[in-house]
């Protein structure tokens, strides 16, 4: 016989919340993780001892952390998520008639006491800290990367780059223009390129116009990850422009907070080609100790069959280049402004030279450029081929992997807040949901075993 769900006409229950939440709900596993007195204690100072009671800053990180965690990315649609689930007014120690507080608080707080306090970072670095104390971290080999992130911003209202005047908008700037203005000398935004961007847009101005995906461009910012390669835990995260300068700048600025803030500083570092310029080879080799397991970024290679700075070999105790012809290339030593030597053959050796054709057909002799910092993008040369940067390469791919994680799972592939500040604000919160997820992962706490009566 069909059954049929009639309504209850019980009008009292005994209904216990926390028995409703099974022990392997990932955000009981999370609850075992998220420490948020310290947040208190941070936040207490921006708050006024007199007055109404606000909503507790303690709720607003759950809910935020619940919406990152699952992909919830309108506030509006969170508010009404927790309203209804059981399991987030558990997280959220709202019990079963807790008001869920408005949509607009986030926005309040956000803006004002949340970045103030620099709460987000505060938040993200206490998980990081917790990995630490799991274990999860091994610190030998970091990876770093960056992945581009849809801007809310719209091409068909921007405005081309050489049109552009910062003076236009000084006097009626929005949240996210007042960003903007306030990081242009910052070097992962305004000082990471003097390059005037093709389209800017006037509502997100720190935004880049990219093509870099290959597809249509569009406006976007980078997230920068510098993760441990052992259990992929993010130990930093940073937002900057779309653009190669400023993400190199990023990873830097990621290795000195993260040796600063967890003393931690790694033994190898793996990255693609885009870390592999000389200058930044030279920061991690000289003054950091840091192999760089990064393929070197090399101009050097000829494509039309003549012969490439690697037919020369450099004699480093006489700081001169030998032709395949045993003739030598000298260079004055003089440091120019480009930071490049240039070493140079004689004209008698190469005038009646056989090897012209292939080695200088269009110049009277053969020049050979030298980056100041060469001889650390020799060190990168030199373990190009080892099977520590193989199994670096490997390992690499964590960090990609995290990347689509938070753009399929997440679903942070556009953001929704403007301006620098949102997409540092957006970013650290993403990152801290991974790691939370990860450690729900990686250390279950299992749930205590009934003892015999
Ligand atoms: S052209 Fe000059 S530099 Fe080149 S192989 Fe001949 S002598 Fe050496």
């Amino acid at each position: 016989m069909m059954g049929m769900q009639a309504a209850p006409e019980q009008l009292f229950y005994d209904f216990c919340l926390e028995d409703h939440v099974p022990g392997d709900n990932l955000l009981r596993r999370i609850d075992d993780f998220l420490d948020l007195d310290d947040i208190r204690r941070e936040l207490k100072p921006f708050y006024r001892t007199i007055g109404r009671p606000s909503v507790d800053p303690a709720l607003m990180i759950r809910m935020l952390v619940i919406g990152y965690c699952f992909g919830i990315r309108s506030e509006r649609r969170l508010c009404e998520e927790v309203h209804l689930n059981l399991a987030y007014r558990w997280f959220c120690r709202l019990g079963l008639d807790g008001k869920v507080p408005d949509h607009s608080t986030f926005s309040l707080n956000r803006n004002g006491r949340f970045r103030q306090s620099n709460i987000l970072r505060h938040l993200f670095e206490t998980v990081v800290q917790r990995c630490l104390a799991e274990g999860l971290v091994g610190g030998d080999g970091f990876a770093v990367d960056a992945s581009l992130i849809q801007a809310d911003a719209n091409k068909r209202r921007s405005v081309p780059g050489d049109e552009w005047s910062v003076d236009n908008i000084r006097g009626h700037a929005s949240k996210s223009v007042k960003d903007y203005l306030a990081t242009l000398d910052d070097a992962a935004f305004g000082a990471a390129s003097e390059v005037t961007p093709k389209f800017i847009s006037p509502s997100d101005p720190a935004a880049q116009w990219t093509g870099a995906l290959r597809g249509a461009a569009f406006f976007a910012y980078a997230t920068n990850y510098l993760i441990d390669t052992e259990n992929a835990i993010i130990v930093d995260v940073e937002a900057s422009r779309a653009i190669r300068q400023a993400e190199v700048g990023a990873a830097r600025t990621m290795i000195e907070r993260t040796e600063e803030r967890f003393a931690l500083k790694p033994k190898r570092l793996a990255g693609d080609t885009a870390y592999g310029a000389a200058p930044m080879l030279a920061w991690l080799v000289k003054e950091k100790g840091i192999a760089p397991h990064i393929p070197v970024f090399d101009r050097s290679q000829r494509d039309d069959g003549t012969f490439s700075r690697a037919t020369f070999t450099f004699d480093q105790k006489r700081n001169i280049y030998v032709c395949p012809q045993g003739k030598t290339l000298k260079t004055s030593g003089r440091i120019p402004s480009d930071n490049t030597y240039r070493y140079l053959a004689s004209t008698h050796d190469c005038g009646p030279c056989p090897l012209k054709p292939q080695c200088c057909p269009n110049t009277p002799q053969r020049k050979i450029p030298r980056d100041i910092n060469e001889d650390a993008r020799d060190v990168a040369r030199s373990l190009y081929e080892t099977p520590a940067f193989a199994q670096s390469r490997r390992e690499r791919k964590k960090v990609e992997m995290l990347f689509a994680h938070l753009k399929r799972i997440l679903k942070l592939g556009r953001l929704r807040l403007r301006g620098p500040c949102g997409a540092r604000d957006e970013f650290l919160l993403a990152a801290t949901a991974q790691n939370l997820r990860k450690l729900a992962k990686l250390r279950p706490k299992l749930p205590p075993t009934p003892q015999p009566a």
